[in-house]
């Protein structure tokens, strides 16, 4: 039997909330109406306050636009760039790079494993780097960079940018531009924002901006920080027309945050994010990511010998819950959960249950209600 609903637990899009889900109803008004016009301003000051940088664009479309724009305003062929993977996306930025002519160093790690800082300090000391590019979390591995460690070394480099793909972590693991020293940060919006897909959102700071003034016109249109900054300094200027009802829908996703309390919901996730990975480790599986660098907002989840991947994520979507598969070698080997965004407690519950179900389905020994019970204890317990 069917479950009555679907709860979305891929890593994004993530599950939307009623309020918000509400703003994608409204009728569209023009993007010239002083009502909308003062949500729009309202998102710009929330988006630089909250996540303390001095500029923030926020654009129409996906997450690999943000990377696009990322890259294309502060560097140009041929300058020399670090990036460091932990994974699809981190090698997906990787290729962005050699496309836009630049000379690219990489760091990739094993997957699951994540690179030691102080490999990334030996490299800083080869050469000049122009920016230095990481993912937070790389969702084909759920490793997580040590970004603060990260941003404290880089803070002693002062004409080398760190960039940051804050696609699978923004507003839900703890970024700061300024405490961090990031010069980039970019999100996109189906992610820990708990909004539909169809937001680029690129935060940069004074150093990135002097950047993008030093390298004169560039290639880009679309993606240049010059044609959007009268917009995002008065939304009542014209370059592309806004995604009213999304900007809308993010208006309400901050109007959460902020009730919520930020650091409240990066300690939200960080907690949650744990006892989830705990439930599922006692329920046989293996998280991929190695402890002390997993990323809260999802897991990736290897399966224990006897469960076939195809029959196990068609068996848990009838029990009421989809999850995507592996990436890379770990397609068919693995399966990926968020667990980020507006979703509630009963929820992630609702999610370890379901997985116990569905192991059971597929005769696997399984004890019901120990994973409830390791999530509710270490969650409400501490
Ligand atoms: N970076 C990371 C870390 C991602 O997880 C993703 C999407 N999963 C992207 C970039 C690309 O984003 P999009 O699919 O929205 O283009």
């Amino acid at each position: 039997m069917k479950a009555n609903r679907e709860l979305v637990m891929i890593p994004g899009p993530t599950p939307v909330v009623e309020s918000i889900r509400k703003q994608m109803e409204r009728e569209t008004a023009s993007f010239k109406d002083p009502d909308f016009l003062n949500d729009f301003n309202q998102v710009i000051a929330d988006l630089k306050e909250l996540w303390q940088s001095d500029e923030v664009f926020v654009l129409v479309g996906s997450g690999t636009l943000a990377m696009e724009v990322a890259v294309s305003n502060i560097v140009q062929k041929p300058d020399p760039v670090l990036v460091i993977s932990h994974g699809y996306f981190g090698d997906r930025m990787i290729e962005l790079c050699q496309r836009k002519g630049l000379e690219v160093d990489t760091m990739t790690s094993e997957w699951g494993k994540a690179i030691p800082v102080e490999e990334v300090e030996q490299k800083l000391a080869e050469k000049n780097y122009r920016a230095v590019f990481s993912t937070h979390a790389d969702t084909s591995t759920g490793v997580k960079a040590p970004v603060v460690e990260l941003g404290k070394l880089l803070s002693g480099y002062p004409d080398t940018l760190f960039v940051v793909d804050g696609v699978c972590s923004t507003a839900g693991e703890a970024e700061a531009m300024k405490d961090m020293h990031i010069d980039i940060l970019f999100t996109a919006s189906q992610k820990a924002l708990g909004v539909p897909p169809g937001l680029a959102i690129v935060w940069a700071n004074e150093k990135a901006l002097k950047r993008r003034e030093e390298l004169g016109d560039i290639p880009e249109y679309y993606a240049d920080f010059h044609k959007w900054l009268p917009i995002m300094h008065d939304p009542n200027n014209y370059f592309g027309t806004p995604a009213v009802n999304l900007i809308w829908a993010l208006n309400q996703a901050l109007k959460i945050i902020k009730a919520e309390g930020l650091q409240n919901r990066f300690e939200r996730h960080r907690l949650w994010g744990g006892a989830v990975q705990q439930a599922l480790e006692e329920m046989g599986f293996h998280i991929l990511a190695e402890k002390g660098s997993r990323a809260s907002t999802l897991s990736n989840v290897i399966y224990m010998e006897g469960v076939e991947d195809a029959e196990f994520r068609s068996v848990l979507k009838q029990e009421g819950v989809v999850v995507a598969g592996g990436l890379g070698s770990y397609a068919g080997k693995a399966f990926r959960l968020g667990h980020m965004g507006n979703i509630d407690l009963n929820e992630l519950v609702t999610v370890v249950t379901a997985i116990e179900k569905a192991l059971h389905r597929l005769g696997q020994p399984v004890e019901f209600g120990k994973s409830a019970n390791i999530v509710l204890d270490s969650i409400l317990k501490g």
